[in-house]
């Protein structure tokens, strides 16, 4: 095989666990029945094993299994919950809440809500990436239907006090939505205590396949109405309908529970070695943490190289490591970071800031190479400008 890359791109897309592949496989071939045919032993198999999953998936976020409907990713979760709410709270107002830094599935969501009517508030947030609390009580008005507020950050890994968001939610009447697509399976949280309305995740994140992923929809004190995107059978409650992607939802339902067992281990595992890349890169070559004085995840880190060209470092570095930038490369000419610029970072540093999503599957000699190919490649590209 060619030489290969060290994968550190975790944030973006995990590897699917060979154990989740393995739980999988039945339902492509043995358990192949669709989960809606209630009279026959197949039906009954898919049912069971979707069953199972829901109770998996709940059990990872303190959840009821009643409580999770299940969709094709974050993606189409935070669809879900933005425009069913906005449907379903019509009588109540037009007026929403979020974050300048959300990921794309909540602010494009939110552009195409305003096409309709609505009213977004767009919160700022600190040089670390984190809002304050009190701009959040004040944006609240009398019309205000939900907050969404992502759980951690795909770019940064800055974690927002849920907790205490979730407290201004209830006592102002209005629902928390989260973007918990980084969080879950990576750190431990718990919608019960902490407030949370609904809750958007994304198996391939988790060490799960693609083109699953789960709503949690809380069902009580508040009970949480939403209207389908989707119509069709009735599935999943009436909420989603279309026959269930079994095979996904089993592999979703895997990797929640093998994160239910593991990610304590895991994250103090891969904290030691995130701490080790990133000191070694701010002593060597004078790099800065972006989000550094937030709680983040413990499996990212996200540093802006001062005087390094961002494409120039990209390039260079992507023989050795496959990681992003802090450059959204959706076209000819490159945007700068929004979650970047919104922290305050200028542009320049936004563009030569690089992301390492570590992972399951990350070893010490990965990092060893990653600070080796970063620290060669910055005192070059140093050398080179001075020429
Ligand atoms: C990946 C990601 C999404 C989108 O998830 P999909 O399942 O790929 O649609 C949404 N939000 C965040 C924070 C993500 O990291």
């Amino acid at each position: 095989m060619q030489h290969m890359p060290v994968y550190l791109d975790n944030n973006a897309t995990t590897p699917c666990d060979p154990r989740v592949v393995e739980a999988m496989l039945p339902c492509f071939t043995t358990h192949f029945g669709n989960a809606a045919s209630r009279n026959h032993a197949w039906g009954w198999a898919a049912e069971e094993a979707v069953q199972q999953a829901r109770e998996e998936v709940a059990g990872l976020i303190g959840a009821d299994q009643q409580e999770i409907v299940f969709t094709s990713g974050a993606t189409e979760a935070l669809n879900l919950a933005l425009k069913g709410a906005y449907e379903a709270y019509a009588v109540k107002g037009k007026h929403l809440i979020t974050v300048q830094t959300e990921h794309k599935a909540v602010l494009d969501t939110c552009h195409h809500l305003e096409k309709l009517g609505a009213i977004i508030t767009y919160l700022p947030v600190d040089g670390q990436g984190l809002i304050n609390p009190d701009d959040l009580k004040a944006a609240i008005r009398p019309d205000t239907i939900l907050a969404a507020v992502m759980y951690a950050n795909n770019e940064t890994g800055v974690i927002q006090p849920i907790p205490e968001i979730g407290r201004i939610a209830a006592e102002h009447d209005i629902l928390l939505l989260t973007d918990a697509t980084q969080a879950v399976g990576k750190i431990p949280l718990n919608v019960s205590k902490e407030g949370i309305g609904m809750l958007a995740m994304s198996a391939h994140k988790l060490y799960g396949p693609k083109g699953a992923g789960a709503l949690y929809v809380r069902r009580r004190s508040p009970r949480v109405r939403l209207t389908a995107q989707m119509d069709g059978g009735g599935h999943e409650r009436g909420m989603r309908s279309g026959t269930l992607n079994v095979p996904g939802i089993a592999g979703l339902g895997k990797a929640c529970a093998l994160a239910a067992d593991e990610m304590a281990g895991e994250a103090l595992r891969l904290a030691v070695l995130r701490d080790k890349l990133e000191a070694a890169l701010v002593a060597q070559t004078g790099a800065i943490v972006n989000g550094g004085g937030a709680p983040r995840l413990p499996h990212v880190t996200n540093l802006r190289f001062p005087e390094v060209k961002g494409t120039d470092l990209l390039r260079v570095v992507s023989r050795e490591i496959a990681v992003s930038s802090g450059s959204a490369c959706t076209s000819a000419n490159p945007e700068p970071s929004h979650v970047l610029l919104a922290m305050g970072v200028p542009e320049e540093l936004a563009h030569s800031s690089l992301r390492f999503g570590l992972g399951r599957f990350t070893t010490e000699s990965d990092i060893d190479r990653a600070i080796e190919t970063v620290n060669h490649t910055v005192r070059s590209l140093h050398a080179i400008y001075n020429l």
